[in-house]
């Protein structure tokens, strides 16, 4: 992974390395998942090949016990790591508090993040100007929903597709952010993420992947409740530790 851009007039990913008192930095392992969707969900599937993602969190603060539902997570961003126009772009501190975004009395030094309202839209433009995610965005997400929710995106801004067939779409991420919170159980563990917690998210995403499937009108997309089981989330994860270790 590249280091940020620390030049002196940077406005960018100026303390994302630094754990500090306000907030806990640490590295989570993303390696990507076989297709699970069907031929032509996606027209770029892999397009780029997620590796890792810079995750903050509030220091001391983790609500491991947040439900998972459809509604937009609280406090869940990706914070700028550089000036990319095509970006839509709210200050960071508007939606992430206390983190230490803020810029003090200087305004100008203030972190920019994606806008929350502005997802699909990046994950369209990050395909467009073949910018690789790792290179603009770090995660701040300070719930076991957002945190799940920001792996789910990480899974879009990787694998770009027309968003046609959407429940499939969005399956293909929820099962990665689960098999994603697999993989990095030890660090997540010792924040109150344990195996009950991870079992419980799985059962609410599944009921969120099922009401999706639902709104489908297509005859073809039918709801696979095997996809996101227990044992294949963890299978699939094993794959992704063994293919790390190769
Ligand atoms: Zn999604």
């Amino acid at each position: 992974m590249r280091p940020p851009d620390q030049s002196p007039t940077s406005l960018f990913g100026r303390s994302e390395y630094a754990s500090g008192p306000v907030r806990t930095v640490t590295q989570l392992a993303t390696p990507p998942l076989p297709r699970l969707a069907p031929d032509g969900v996606f027209d770029a599937f892999g397009w780029c090949a997620s590796g890792e993602l810079t995750w903050g969190r509030r220091a001391g603060g983790f609500d491991a016990a947040a439900e998972v539902t459809s509604a937009n997570p609280p406090e869940m961003i990706f914070v700028l790591r550089k000036d990319a126009p095509f970006l839509p772009r709210e200050r960071a501190k508007l939606h992430a508090p206390g983190m230490g975004f803020e810029g003090g009395e200087e305004e100008a030094k203030e972190e920019w993040a994606l806008a929350p309202w502005g997802i699909d839209d990046a994950t369209d433009a990050l395909f467009e100007h073949r910018a690789e995610p790792s290179e603009h965005l770090w995660l701040a997400a300070s719930s076991i929903t957002s945190l799940f929710w920001g792996l789910h995106d990480w899974a879009h801004f990787h694998n770009h597709g027309p968003f046609e067939r959407r429940a499939w779409t969005e399956l293909q991420c929820d099962v990665s952010a689960l098999a994603w919170l697999e993989v990095n159980r030890a660090v997540l563990e010792a924040i109150g993420v344990d195996e009950g917690v991870r079992e419980r998210v799985r059962r609410e995403v599944t009921r969120v992947a099922e009401a999706r499937f639902a709104e489908e009108t297509s005859e073809i997309d039918r709801f696979d409740a095997s996809l996101l089981g227990a044992e294949r989330v963890r299978a699939i994860a094993r794959e992704l530790r063994a293919s790390q270790m190769d």
